[in-house]
């Protein structure tokens, strides 16, 4: 038995896996591979508007706002954002790695203002005490920082809400969308990388407001202007189709056990079971501040008397089946990633493997 804790791509639920393969064996009795046939091909198109309803019916999104799939990953978007909606000043929070990268870009067109920046702290909060500059096109944040196992709360997005003013927010959710309810109508435009909660590498999703496109005065290439997509419902070029069709059938899932809610209640119930033997536990501690914690991404390390058993730690829970617990080289040490199709059994057996491993020390 594996527990799959792998930071992306990562775990997605097995019956999707399973419906997957059967799709690549014989697409849906038509007898081809859904790897040969024509994206144009009368069995395609439903699949990409199925996939695009179920998104704005699971993130409720509200009128005015289309959905779009595109290649490139997440960080092809790091540019593509400031292209298309930057004229020339935008805005920054610099939690990560990740909200670094997409603050670089950012800079190429213009002002980008760093609000504020907690990398002196390696990431480990997210900080509150900064203004957002109202002349600015669009406000980046970044929801969940993977590699620190750093997370917007609730409250922190609601104060993000407040303070924005009529600054629309541009939101980077690579790692937490679906993972829990978002008010889709306080964003400009959401994007991600669908390897983490929803789908194989391969495509990008972008929730867009129509009315924050066609501002900028430069000239946009083609494939890189989002009206593009949204003209021709992500079907200018060909678009990947396998990754689209796997995440179809997760939104599907998603759909059939509870939605967002649904998913959010289990995803705090993990956490929380996670969280709780790291804070009781003689040997680790949390690295991330606990008002900043992360569902999705659980990092942990060991205490500094305890250094010495980092390896022998890692071969330990390799043994029981974890995969994919090592932490990012720039936090060390541990992180459990549990997105939405971990079972709650999977950090039971991790939490098992801390706790007789502990025994023994
Ligand atoms: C994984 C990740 C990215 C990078 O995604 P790619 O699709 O590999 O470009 C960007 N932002 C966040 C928050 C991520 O977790």
């Amino acid at each position: 038995m594996k527990y799959n804790f792998n930071a992306g791509p990562s775990v997605l639920p097995q019956e999707v896996i399973k419906q997957t393969a059967e799709a690549v064996m014989d697409f849906q009795g038509e007898g081809l591979s859904i790897l040969e046939i024509s994206h144009r091909a009368k069995y395609f198109q439903p699949v990409m508007d199925e996939a695009e309803a179920l998104m704005k019916e699971l993130l409720d999104v509200p009128e005015g706002y289309r959905v779009i799939f595109l290649g490139g990953g997440a960080s092809l978007q790091f540019c593509m954002v400031p292209f298309n909606l930057m004229e020339n000043k935008s805005a920054y929070l610099n939690t990560g790695v990740w909200a670094k990268k997409a603050l670089k870009e950012a800079k190429a067109f213009g002002e980008a203002v760093e609000v504020a920046s907690s990398a002196d702290a390696n990431y480990t909060f997210i900080p509150t005490d900064y203004e957002i500059p109202q002349d600015a096109q669009y406000f980046h944040i970044t929801t969940n920082n993977t590699i620190y196992g750093t997370e917007l709360s609730d409250k922190k997005l609601a104060d993000i809400y407040k303070k924005r003013g009529n600054v629309p927010l541009v939101a980077d959710m690579s790692s937490d969308i679906l993972s829990r309810p978002i008010d889709v109508s306080q964003y400009g435009l959401i994007y991600g990388g669908a390897q983490k909660n929803l789908a194989p590498a391969g495509v990008t999703f972008v929730i867009v407001r129509e009315d924050m496109l066609g501002k900028v005065s430069r000239h946009i290439p083609t494939m890189l202007d989002y009206r593009t997509h949204v003209e021709n419902g992500s079907m200018f070029n060909t678009p990947p189709v396998l990754p689209v069709y796997t995440g179809m059938l997760t939104l599907r899932w998603l759909k059939a056990n509870g939605g967002v809610k649904g998913a959010e209640a289990r995803n705090i119930a993990k956490a929380n079971l996670l969280y709780d033997c790291i804070d009781h536990s003689k040997i680790f501690v949390g690295t991330a501040k606990e008002e900043d914690r992360s569902r999705m991404n659980i990092c942990f390390v060991l205490k500094p008397e305890y250094q010495d058993l980092q390896d022998d730690f890692f071969k330990f829970a390799s043994e029981r089946g974890m995969v994919g617990i090592k932490g990012h080289r720039s936090v060390g040490g541990f992180r459990a990633s549990c997105y939405n199709a971990l079972t709650l059994e999977a950090v039971q057996a991790l939490v098992d493997c801390i706790k007789e491993y502990e025994a023994r020390h």
